[in-house]
């Protein structure tokens, strides 16, 4: 019997998930600068959370879901339905006007796997609700480029306005009557919903409907006055604040729930799988989920496995070791000293690798070789009995004599050395 992860499912294995710790550190510390604060959530949420908030006519809710029928919950597939009803619950308007929130985790979403494309992925999801400037669109965008950025990661930026529910509907019945002309030359996907969710033909990614849209109507020439104002004011910002972005008039988004901004980072060298991140503001949703009213939000997710895979395939800066120094015993007695050294340097804050398995020097020196450690400390029988032992630069292949004193100076020059 050979049991395997389910397909989609994958494991994070060491050597791998340097990266992603990496990624989340950084991540962490611009959220940080940011003022955003961590919220955590349940995994498993009632199927009707996702229903009302991503909306009934979506991919995602249509035929992505991971539901237990009989139950009648779900597992998340996105983390901002989620936030909001913790937001709800727990009354976080009340405490601050302005809540900035981030959540990193696992969502679950029925989709054919490939490259960046799982049924179990991680996002890191960043939220702001109760403010509708526009200069918190351009900061949130600015933020996610600049994560991006100090990454070394380059990444494009791609914006649009899905205007609000004042001039959605003009811009809606604009769409159709274009549609409706070209009703024949759309995939079967989109004949079916060019009624029920027009905007979504848009995005579709069949080159069929790419050519048959290309003149659409643009919601960007639909806009009422208040969100061509916005709009206005959110591209300032981004110039004020040095992104480079574009706009994309096709951009709609896969969820029901937005308004005015929407925005995608959008990578070449990915295939298909082209979003590493995508957000947008979601004004009524609040209010719609049972929230308090004419509360606005905003947000944007980050995917992590895309995210990796970017920075797998910028490879150079990741052999990096994560040990300072490997400790190489020669010999019982040496082993032995090896061995309570070890303890008090980990003790004192390294990163210690020994082996203990008495292998021969060649095999360590190999060891340490592949694992990429800076320096290795050896100790052969001879050397110890004269309190001796040598610490070798892996990088310079200089070898220096050290002078073995009692275990806390030992330790207190080895830190001294290792880190200089
Ligand atoms: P896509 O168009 O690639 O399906 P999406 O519009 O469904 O993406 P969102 O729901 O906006 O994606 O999620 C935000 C980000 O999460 C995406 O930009 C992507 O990086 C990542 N993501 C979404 N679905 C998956 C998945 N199945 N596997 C891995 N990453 C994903
Ligand atoms: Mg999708």
């Amino acid at each position: 019997m050979n049991i395997k992860a389910l397909n989609g499912f994958k494991d994070i294995l060491p050597g791998e998930v340097e990266l992603w710790q990496r990624l989340e550190t950084l991540a962490r510390d611009i959220f940080a600068r940011f003022n955003f604060s961590e919220i955590r959530l349940p995994i498993l949420e009632k199927t009707d959370l996702f229903a009302r908030a991503i909306g009934e006519a979506t991919d995602i809710v249509e035929k992505e879901m991971y539901t237990f029928v009989d139950k009648q919950v779900t597992m998340r597939p996105e983390a901002t339905a989620s936030l909001l009803r913790a937001y709800i619950e727990h009354g976080l308007h009340v405490q601050k006007p302005v809540q900035r929130l981030f959540t990193i985790g696992p969502m679950f979403r029925h989709e054919r796997p490939q490259k960046g494309r799982l049924r179990q992925f991680h996002q890191m999801d960043v939220e702001v609700l109760g403010s509708t400037s526009p200069r918190v669109d351009a900061e949130m965008m600015a933020m996610g480029a600049m994560l991006l950025a100090e990454l070394g990661l380059s990444v494009s930026l791609e914006m649009n306005s899905l205007g609000c529910p004042v001039c959605r509907p003009g811009f809606r019945t604009s769409l159709l009557a274009f549609l409706d002309e070209r009703h024949q030359g759309l995939c079967d996907d989109c004949k079916r919903r060019s009624s029920t969710n027009p905007l979504r033909v848009l995005d579709c990614k069949n080159p069929k409907c790419r050519e048959q849209v290309l003149e659409a109507p643009s919601l960007l020439e639909h806009l009422c006055a208040d969100c061509a104002d916005h709009l206005s004011g959110v591209q300032e910002g981004l110039e004020q604040l040095g992104v480079q972005y574009s706009l994309n008039k096709f951009m709609v988004r896969g969820l029901d729930y937005y308004t005015r901004t929407t925005f995608e980072f959008i990578t070449g060298d990915l295939g298909a799988q082209a979003a590493v991140g995508a957000g947008g503001r979601y004004d009524g949703l609040i209010e719609q989920l049972g929230g308090p009213r004419g509360v606005p939000g905003i947000g944007f997710a980050l995917g992590m496995e895309r995210l990796v895979l970017l920075l797998q395939q910028k490879e150079a800066e990741l052999t990096a070791s994560g040990v300072d120094l490997f400790v190489a015993g020669l010999g019982e007695q040496s082993s032995r000293y090896g061995f309570g050294l070890t303890h008090a340097l980990r003790t004192g804050g390294m990163r210690v690798v020994m082996d203990l398995e008495g292998r021969s020097l060649k095999s360590q020196m190999k060891q340490a070789g592949k694992l990429g450690v800076p320096y290795v400390l050896i100790l052969g029988e001879n050397e110890l009995a004269e309190g001796k032992a040598v610490l070798r630069n892996m990088a310079t292949q200089e070898q220096q004599e050290l002078l073995l004193q009692d275990e806390a100076s030992t330790v207190q020059t080895l830190v001294a050395l290792i880190s200089a």
